[in-house]
């Protein structure tokens, strides 16, 4: 006897596949797992990609939003990824954290060249300020519930007391 672990339905003469779907279930398993797997996979590169932390933090909401959707089946003890999507989510969130701490520190590089290339003193300190303020903003951004989050806010706070230092 068939039981199908999404909908449900059983029978005696109902068959069920090796993930325990039916083919009507099966069908679109496969159609949500494989369109939320392209917009995933279209995430990561950007993710990795963007030198814009505004849009490394956005795409890695829509990438776990995606996670998220999937893990309705892992609910029902279907597998969906490799991986527990729960991991994953962790994984991705630390990976945002990263690529935020790597764009700010490069941008504090750029900052900091322009600084010293600058003769007037009031377009150093409106170049401090500006890195400054963007940091703060980025730093409330930064995901807060995984294992990298103290080390990255302590890393950020670094880089403001520098920029502040180096124009005072
Ligand atoms: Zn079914």
């Amino acid at each position: 006897m068939g039981h199908c672990k999404w909908c449900d339905r059983s029978g005696i003469f109902f068959s069920v596949n090796e993930r325990g779907l039916c083919s009507e279930c099966d069908f679109k398993f496969i159609n949500e797992g494989k369109s939320r797997t392209r917009v995933i996979n279209n995430c990561e590169e950007i993710i990795g990609k963007s030198n814009n932390p505004e849009t490394v933090i956005s795409r890695t909401n829509v990438l776990i939003d995606n996670l998220n959707q999937l893990s309705k089946y892992e609910v029902k003890g279907i597998q969906v990824l490799t991986r527990p999507t729960k991991d994953l989510i962790e994984d991705f969130s630390q990976t945002c954290n990263d690529r935020i701490l790597e764009i700010m520190t490069n941008e504090f590089q750029i900052s900091r060249e322009k600084i010293d290339k600058t003769i007037s003193n009031k377009a150093k300190i409106d170049a401090c300020e500006k890195y400054i303020s963007k940091v703060i903003e980025i730093k409330g951004q930064l995901f807060t519930d995984v294992p990298n989050y103290q080390i990255t806010l302590k890393i950020m706070e670094k880089l403001i007391k520098e920029m502040k230092s180096f124009v005072s």
